[in-house]
């Protein structure tokens, strides 16, 4: 690992400054995941500036308006055992406590979480495999070589790496948004552009830029809040990513889908939307299998898998429709 510098900071202004100017300085959280990246030198930042001095950064709150406002600081710990969220947005909760293990989830923060970098084995590899994310203009190694892990949406010939994140499959569902602090001022950028696809630039994972410093995640009150479940599936049962995995929340009226909204993980460089099948599932009956499972279908049309994970389609398309009843049945 080679050498770096640590500084904190305690307040906003001086963080949002210091990263603006020095492109070799990084924000550092929990640590768990950009230790792990410099240890693999696949980041090699000479500066690292501690965030978690700044204040009002990790609390859970309810705002006015019933929605959630999860500071970028929180704990995935915190976060997982709050009483408000396990009783008004259990997908979150259920995401968090499925993500790695007890021990990092009280290191992780938040906003350390959205912002994790893909766990592609070429990405982590030591030894710098041609990797396009890791090293811009090199080739893809997973396209030709081992994607069993990998995408069948929304990838290009450059990447076909998968957001390896938990909680974001859940802030996706919910329409939840990311508040920003940066040069500019404040902004909030809607879950669905947080994320970016990989094009021909995927060593950019996200919409942030110089001096953008996550100060939270807002989630909106919603019926369907309440009635949410997520459901993953990995190669072993306790801390290991996910294969394939869904969120749904669902709102009904006299046994009927009024509104259904799912996403996968383990499938794309950002969490998944059905947004057809949520589309086709309106107005159908929980109880109706048929129905669900052809509505699911609708969205797996776009499907590109890969040459060792055609067995995600049908996966993720199983996955999604039991996590679409559990829920469902929390209506
Ligand atoms: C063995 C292992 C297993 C894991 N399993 C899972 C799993 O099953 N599911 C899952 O979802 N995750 C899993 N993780 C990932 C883990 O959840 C993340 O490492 C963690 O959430 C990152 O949070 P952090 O605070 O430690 O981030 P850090 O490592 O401190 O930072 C990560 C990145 O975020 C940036 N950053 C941090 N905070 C901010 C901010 N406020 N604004 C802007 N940028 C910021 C940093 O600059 C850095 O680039 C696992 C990790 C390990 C090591
Ligand atoms: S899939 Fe993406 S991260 Fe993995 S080797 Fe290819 S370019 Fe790199």
């Amino acid at each position: 690992m080679h050498p770096f510098m640590l500084s904190t900071v305690d307040e906003p202004a001086g963080a949002i400054a210091a990263h603006a100017r020095d492109p070799e300085l990084a924000f550092i959280a929990g640590g768990t995941d950009l230790i792990g990246l410099m240890k693999d030198r696949a980041a090699r930042p000479e500066r690292l500036l501690d965030i978690n001095k700044l204040p009002d950064m990790a609390r859970i709150e309810t705002l006015p308006d019933g929605g959630l406002r999860i500071g970028a600081l929180a704990r995935m710990s915190d976060v997982a055992a709050d009483a408000e969220v396990c009783r008004r947005f259990p997908v979150i909760a259920e995401a968090l406590l499925f993500s790695a293990s007890g021990q990092l989830r009280n290191m992780a923060s938040m906003g350390g979480n959205i912002m994790q970098r893909t766990r592609c084995a070429y990405f982590r590899d030591e030894d710098d495999p041609p990797c396009n994310k890791r090293r811009p203009g090199s080739g893809c190694s997973a396209r030709p070589g081992l994607n069993r892990n990998h995408a069948i949406f929304g990838w290009s010939e450059a990447c076909v790496a998968t957001n390896p994140s938990d909680v974001a499959v859940a802030l996706a569902v919910l329409d939840a948004t990311v508040v920003v602090q940066g040069p500019a001022g404040e902004r909030a950028i809607p879950f669905a552009d947080f994320h970016r696809l990989p094009g021909d630039t995927p060593e950019r994972d996200n919409a942030l830029g110089r001096g953008d410093l996550i100060v939270s995640i807002e989630v909106p009150a919603g019926a369907e809040g309440r009635a949410s479940h997520y459901l993953k599936i990995r190669d072993r049962q306790s801390y290991e990513f996910a294969l394939v995995s869904a969120a749904a929340a669902v709102a009904t009226e006299g046994g009927r889908i009024r509104s259904a909204r799912l996403a996968l993980g383990g499938v794309a460089h950002k969490p998944w939307r059905l947004t057809s099948a949520e589309g086709a599932l309106h107005g159908a009956r929980l109880d109706d299998l048929e129905t669900l499972r052809s509505a699911i279908a609708r969205s797996f049309t776009e499907a590109r898998p890969l040459a060792h994970n055609v067995f995600k389609i049908d996966l993720a398309q199983r996955v999604a429709l039991r996590a679409l009843q559990i829920a469902g049945g929390r209506a």
